[in-house]
């Protein structure tokens, strides 16, 4: 099969019964594509993404030895991926397809049928200029790092780190304060079951200290992230404890005794909007 040299281009426009056909003026589009460069043939049919409609684009590949394929009709979202197997099975590179998408484009919000066609024509016009251009591409497979980056230790990040954990994954959860727990610490009971956040949130906090799972990195912040989906680095910096967490047992002494601001300084326990209480240390 012909896949390089000279572009041969198949011109394929889709009716989509009136969606398209009811506002657009197909027959003219059609006459349109076929004098444009490189297109061998052009041919309309009434639902492209059936059966015939594809059997139609395998046809005309073989027939007119194409070796570039347009089809004008709806949202690549919608069908890029049926055309792509359908060059394909036709001999050709699945990515020397392109499509113009002339029904949510056009025909749906173009209320002039003459400006709807005008339209039309232009867009087919640039997907030929377009798939002349193509390079064929092959898929590859490259290894990705399965571990997952959680960012912030709140009940939702808490939970995700969990569910992540226990289905294998490896996790890091990184929190900028200096424990999990989020805004659901502050809390006494939660709405609307009146439920204690504590017994919810607390087995959970120590489920993901303990999970050999989850690496926790609390006061620590993203500094920059880098690479691609499947293959990110991270840089995390981890702020001074200036205290031995594998030590220090929470007994609180340090906090009476701090001579300056105490961690948490920023705790605020809320009714509503009205502050009630706010943690706090004079300097
Ligand atoms: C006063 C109040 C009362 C509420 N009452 C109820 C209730 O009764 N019922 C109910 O269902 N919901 C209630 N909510 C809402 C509930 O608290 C939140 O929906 C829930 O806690 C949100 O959880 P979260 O994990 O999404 O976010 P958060 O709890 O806000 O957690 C986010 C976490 O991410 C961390 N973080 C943020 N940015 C970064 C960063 N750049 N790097 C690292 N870490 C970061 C934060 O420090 C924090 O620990 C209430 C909220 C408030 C404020
Ligand atoms: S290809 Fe798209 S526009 Fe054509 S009939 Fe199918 S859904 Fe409608
Ligand atoms: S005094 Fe208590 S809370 Fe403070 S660092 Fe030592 S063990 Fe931890």
């Amino acid at each position: 099969m012909n896949q390089n040299g000279q572009p041969r281009i198949g011109v394929f426009i889709c009716h989509c019964g009136t969606n398209i056909a009811g506002k657009v003026n197909v027959s003219e589009v059609v006459a349109f594509a076929a004098e444009l460069d490189n297109v061998v043939v052009a041919r309309e049919y009434k639902f492209m993404c059936s059966d015939p409609g594809q059997e139609l684009i395998r046809q005309c590949i073989r027939e007119y030895n194409l070796n570039r394929v347009v089809v004008a009709s709806c949202s690549p979202l919608m069908h890029e991926p049926t055309f792509r197997v359908v060059t394909s099975e036709g001999g050709l590179n699945p990515f020397f397809f392109q499509m113009a998408n002339i029904r949510e484009q056009v025909s749906w919000v173009t209320e002039d049928p003459e400006k709807a066609t005008k339209k039309a024509k232009a867009m087919v016009a640039a997907a030929v200029r377009r798939v002349a251009l193509h390079d064929p591409l092959t898929k590859k497979e490259v290894p990705v790092r399965p571990e997952v980056l959680i960012v912030g230790g709140g009940i939702a990040g808490i939970h995700a780190a969990l569910t992540y954990a226990n289905s294998g994954k490896k996790v890091y959860l990184v929190e900028k304060d200096a424990s999990i727990g989020g805004h659901m610490s502050h809390l006494d009971k939660t709405f609307p079951t009146l439920d204690c956040a504590a017994c919810i949130l607390t087995p959970k906090m120590s489920e993901v200290g303990k999970h050999p799972n989850i690496v926790l990195l609390t006061w620590s912040e993203i500094e920059e992230v880098s690479g691609y989906v499947g293959n990110f680095k991270v840089k995390i910096r981890k702020k001074a404890r200036y205290v031995d967490i594998s030590k220090c047992n929470g007994c609180g002494a340090c906090w009476e005794n701090c001579p300056t601001t105490i961690t948490p300084s920023e705790r605020i326990i809320r009714k509503g909007n009205i502050i009630i209480k706010t943690v706090e240390k004079e300097a």
